[in-house]
């Protein structure tokens, strides 16, 4: 009953903030921007570099506002929500513009305010404001759990680790898996080391060269301030039907997996998830080539899940009936600057192509969706390059200090041609009958395959091909223009 009476007042707090929430926008139009990505997929960079765009213009012809000098200016204004971090705007900027250096990654969520001034079609004074909310694509991939029960849940982790590659990665953890017993009594040591084994298999696989990126429960990758908490100390049971009596290991880890969704999924659904207007999804779809077929299978299977919340959030929450649902959504593949530009439109095609489930889906519910190969900060040039007389794409960077590659180990000062290899013209080779012949990127030259994982250093600031502190990118107006820019008409 208590709880009934918890569920209407909690519904009712919602549904007053959406409310407040709702006028706040007639009287100051506001877009609420959610930034996610898997961890390393480059959301920080993307940010730090959107954020500095808008603030000090540079060369962004597909992004109309500004293009056509209808952008006033924007400036930063301390953010809404007082119990959530600040994203580290200045920082990260700092590292970026002055030091070479790659901003601090995304560890948990964090919001930036920017109100953005601007003259509209008709020449009248705005103003709009962008709420950036940047949160790690590990929790989003949790939404699903709320539809799940522990049994479901278990039964699908399993079936998942039990094939190749997983199956090898998840060893240690099934020979533990197969000495408890569900049914037998409650076991905290059982529980700690099933959980630490269970986590260590999904580390495993998110190791850079597998690429698989289907991994809930997102805390146990990234703990935050949970880490340790009974919330975080379960893993999946075979245990088929069986009745799981009170007092049962299998017991306890039904309750902690409902803890974690009441604990950790829920909270980031409702003060965070449902309140976004629109999303962008980075996905480093290069580890992923890398990694080969079964990696993209899995970020197939990952980007239908996304959109599958994306819905899911728009029909459970009385709170969002007073919002305008999620409008836009940009699937927005990272570090294109790791590719020769003739890839860039193969690397579209490719992503439309894995997203295509996940396109009908948004379709259906509204939305629009859009797909690009982007660079937030270009750390690359391009040449041609002769090589065994043949002239070959490179791209040229100054790879990161201690990075490594055929036996060399790179002092962060001095530059290296790459041969990135081409993708394929037609997607359908990823995805067809054939795709067990794709093996990862083809690479251009053999000799250098090892070159394509290295991560090169933020570009040094030409002052004469940019103005001063402005930043290189590739395709970032593009991706504005589809976040905002019908906002700023
Ligand atoms: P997050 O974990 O999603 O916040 O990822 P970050 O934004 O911190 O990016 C992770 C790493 O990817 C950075 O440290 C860079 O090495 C690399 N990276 C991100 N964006 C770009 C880009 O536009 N170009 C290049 N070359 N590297 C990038």
């Amino acid at each position: 009953m208590l709880g009934t009476a918890a569920t209407i007042a909690e519904e009712a707090r919602l549904a007053s903030r959406a409310l407040f929430e709702f006028a706040a926008h007639l009287v100051h139009p506001t877009v609420r921007l959610g930034v996610t990505g898997l961890s390393g997929a480059g959301k920080t960079v993307f940010i730090t570099a959107l954020v500095h765009a808008l603030l000090n213009g540079g060369r962004l012809p597909v992004f109309e506002p500004l293009a056509c000098g209808r952008l006033v200016r924007a400036r930063l204004k301390p953010q809404p929500d007082d119990a959530v971090p600040r994203f580290d705007y200045e920082n990260h900027s700092r590292a970026l513009v002055e030091s070479h250096r790659w901003p601090e990654s995304t560890r948990r969520v964090s919001e930036l305010r920017i109100v953005v001034e601007y003259q509209s079609a008709n020449g009248a004074e705005r103003t709009l404001t962008l709420d950036i909310v940047d949160y790690p694509g590990e929790w989003l991939l949790d939404l699903p759990l709320l539809t799940m029960t522990f049994a479901q849940w278990s039964a699908q982790m399993l079936a998942l680790s039990r094939e190749a590659p997983r199956r090898t990665l998840a060893a240690p953890w099934h020979a533990h898996l197969v000495t408890l017993r569900p049914e037998g009594p409650e076991d905290e040591q059982a529980a700690l080391t099933a959980a630490k084994l269970f986590t260590d298999y999904l580390k495993a696989c998110r190791e850079e060269r597998y690429g698989l990126r289907l991994l809930p429960p997102g805390r146990f990758l990234m703990p935050g301030e949970l880490a340790g908490s009974p919330a975080l100390t379960f893993a999946p049971l075979d245990f088929g039907d069986t009745h799981l009596a009170k007092g049962s290991l299998g017991a306890m880890m039904e309750r902690r997996f409902d803890a974690y969704k009441n604990v950790v999924v829920r909270p980031f659904f409702r003060d965070h998830f449902a309140r976004l207007d629109r999303q962008v999804v980075l996905i480093d779809a290069l580890a992923a080539f890398n990694a080969g077929p079964t990696a993209l299978v899995d970020l197939e299977a990952a980007l239908t899940s996304v959109l599958k919340s994306f819905r899911a959030g728009n029909r459970t929450l009385a709170s969002t009936m007073f919002r305008p649902r999620i409008d836009r959504i940009l699937f927005a593949a990272t570090k294109a600057d790791h590719l020769h530009h003739t890839s860039h439109d193969r690397l579209e095609r490719i992503l439309t192509r894995m997203s295509e489930r996940a396109i009908e889906r948004a379709k259906f519910a509204g939305a629009r969706i859009d797909v690009v190969a982007l660079a937030a900060v270009r750390a690359t040039r391009e040449a041609l390059i002769e090589r065994r007389r043949e002239i070959l794409p490179a791209i040229i960077g100054v790879p990161l200090a201690g990075e490594t590659a055929a036996g060399e180990t790179f002092d962060g000062a001095s530059e290296v041609a790459v041969f990135p290899g081409d993708l394929p013209e037609d997607p359908q080779a990823l995805f067809g009958a054939d795709a067990g012949a794709f093996k990862g990127l083809t690479v251009a030259d053999p000799e250098n395959a090892d070159y394509r994982f290295l991560r090169f250093r933020p570009p040094t600031i030409d002052e004469r091909a940019n103005r001063p502190g402005e930043l290189p990118h590739i395709r970032l107006d593009r991706a504005l223009q589809f976040l905002i820019g019908d906002r700023l008409a």
